[in-house]
């Protein structure tokens, strides 16, 4: 029986364990969410090292344990995304798009949409990307995965009584995952939501990543809207994103 395995992988979290162990979390095209170890034989991690680094794209070779973690035994980067490391604007978005994703990820299961739509991310941030556009992009990837994931938001009619919504004061329910109409939200404590962040979102949730080239968005209207997905992503994990801090610190 072959005990070893090859995966593309992105590496998303990585902590030392015991005197020079490391785990490595990562989250594989195949597999998904895998948490994986690399021994500390110094030899052995110095050379995997550079190919193991937070958000690498590294092709893993990975030694089936019996009993305990897999071991990496082999890493290759394909591709370390060096220009996304010289910018802080854009690791620190993305330190939080990768603790959103180990917490919403389940071990194991196989995600490759939204494996493919992380790696679109991280090449699309390698290139220089104004901040407007960086904002859209991620807005974008969070709203793929919360949908590949089961958690869709949805921004096209009133999630209560169902009927269209008509222009100025609707709301946002980030329990109900949904816009809702004024009449249905009287009285309730909601997050008001303008049109143009209805339309924009709803734009960014239902179409291919071909089209985003061609959006057309105010930095206003693309900050509503990136606070609204952020907002909703703490509500799926409950929990607030740590990384947070960090993000508004540089920005
Ligand atoms: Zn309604």
């Amino acid at each position: 029986m072959n005990r070893s395995y090859k995966t593309k992988a992105i590496i998303i979290k990585q902590f030392e364990v015991g005197e020079a162990d490391r785990i490595i979390i990562a989250f594989s095209r195949d597999f998904g969410l895998i948490t994986l170890k690399a021994r500390g034989v110094r030899k052995i991690l110095a050379k995997l090292k550079g190919h193991l680094e937070l958000l690498a794209y590294t092709q893993l070779e990975v030694h089936k344990g019996r009993s305990s973690l897999d071991t990496i035994i082999g890493a290759e980067a394909i591709d370390s995304f060096k220009k996304i490391r010289q910018n802080l604007r854009s690791t620190s978005r993305l330190y939080l798009v990768l603790e959103f994703l180990n917490k919403i990820l389940p071990e194991g299961e196989s995600h490759p949409q939204i494996f493919d739509c992380l790696l679109f991310l991280l090449k699309s941030l390698d290139k220089k990307e104004s901040r407007k556009r960086l904002i859209v992009i991620i807005t974008y990837f969070y709203l793929q995965a919360l949908r590949g994931l089961g958690y869709y938001p949805h921004f096209r009619e009133c999630i209560k009584c169902q009927g269209d919504l008509k222009r100025g004061s609707n709301l946002f329910d980030f329990y109900g995952a949904g816009t809702i109409c004024r009449d249905c939200g009287r009285g309730e404590n909601l997050t008001k939501i303008s049109d143009r962040a209805v339309v924009f979102l709803r734009f960014l949730i239902e179409n291919k990543r071909i089209f985003l080239p061609k959006i057309k968005i105010s930095a206003k209207i693309s900050a509503e809207a990136y606070a609204l997905v952020e907002y909703y992503l703490e509500t799926t994990i409950d929990s607030e994103l740590k990384s947070k801090k960090f993000v508004k610190l540089i920005d």
